[in-house]
């Protein structure tokens, strides 16, 4: 499963004229690497159409970079005259291809539902050589078989940029539209004992997280409970969190060496 993810805007673009700390290009560029993080946790091959805010690559060039992928999305917030428009658009492929358009609508209404906006709905918008969007024109002159426009709700909505700009609300934003991607294309998060919160990686957070369960300061879900118990007695104890820890920081070593 490939996947491509581009964040609408570079640099400082698309001022909120609601929330002057509100930047669409600063915002998606957020939930990209948090959407990268997410779906990379699920075993996917996440690329970004930019490594670099500043980058400034055409839309169209942005959306023919998806050749080869199996899913294309570029994330956006939208702008209206009215500071009550909320809802959520995706802008899905003219042709309706594979499918998109009830996928689309499951990713729409999810949004939605999360962002406490009033609904999600899909749209395609027809140009003349084809996709009205740049982007989108290019994701289909590149064959993509799946490619959405996703307008976060509207950056003109005094609520909708509060909501984004909250570092959680974003976190479980980005988690939201991982999973409803998983489900659609059937991927599970990879089963990695010590990876305790799931990231598909070992790394130090996972034994702060380990040593947090085994100390009482953190109640685990099922599922990071399962990576934490490396003996696999139904309990967290001193050795699985120091099993964590030597792990984790035997492989900081090799890495280090390696460097
Ligand atoms: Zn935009």
């Amino acid at each position: 499963m490939k996947i491509l993810l581009d964040a609408g805007h570079y640099g400082k673009y698309n001022q909120s004229p609601v929330n002057p700390q509100y930047y669409e290009s600063e915002v998606m560029w957020r939930l990209q690497g948090l959407l990268q993080a997410e779906l990379l946790s699920y075993g996917a091959i996440v690329d970004t159409t930019r490594s670099d805010i500043n980058q400034n690559p055409t839309v169209y060039n942005r959306g023919r970079m998806a050749e080869g992928y199996d899913l294309f999305i570029s994330l956006h917030s939208n702008a209206s005259s009215s500071p009550k428009t909320d809802r959520v658009d995706i802008y899905c492929p003219i042709d309706n291809r594979n499918g998109s358009q009830e996928f689309g609508k499951t990713l729409a209404q999810g949004i939605a539902d999360l962002m406490g906006v009033s609904y999600g709905q899909t749209k395609t918008k027809q140009g003349v050589k084809g996709e009205y969007y740049g982007v989108l024109r290019g994701a289909m002159d590149a064959h993509c078989p799946m490619y959405f426009l996703i307008e976060h709700s509207f950056h003109t909505n005094e609520y909708a940029t509060n909501w984004l700009l909250n570092q959680q609300n974003l976190a479980m934003l980005a988690m939201l539209e991982a999973d409803i991607i998983a489900q659609k294309y059937g991927l599970e998060k990879p089963f990695i004992k010590g990876d305790v919160n799931g990231n598909g990686k070992l790394d130090p957070r996972d034994y702060i997280l380990a040593k947090r369960i085994y100390f009482g300061t953190y109640t685990p879900t099922e599922d990071e409970l399962r990576r934490c118990d490396i003996n696999g007695d139904g309990k967290v104890t001193a050795r699985d969190y120091l099993l964590i820890k030597r792990a984790v920081l035997g492989s900081e070593e090799i890495r280090e060496k390696r460097e």
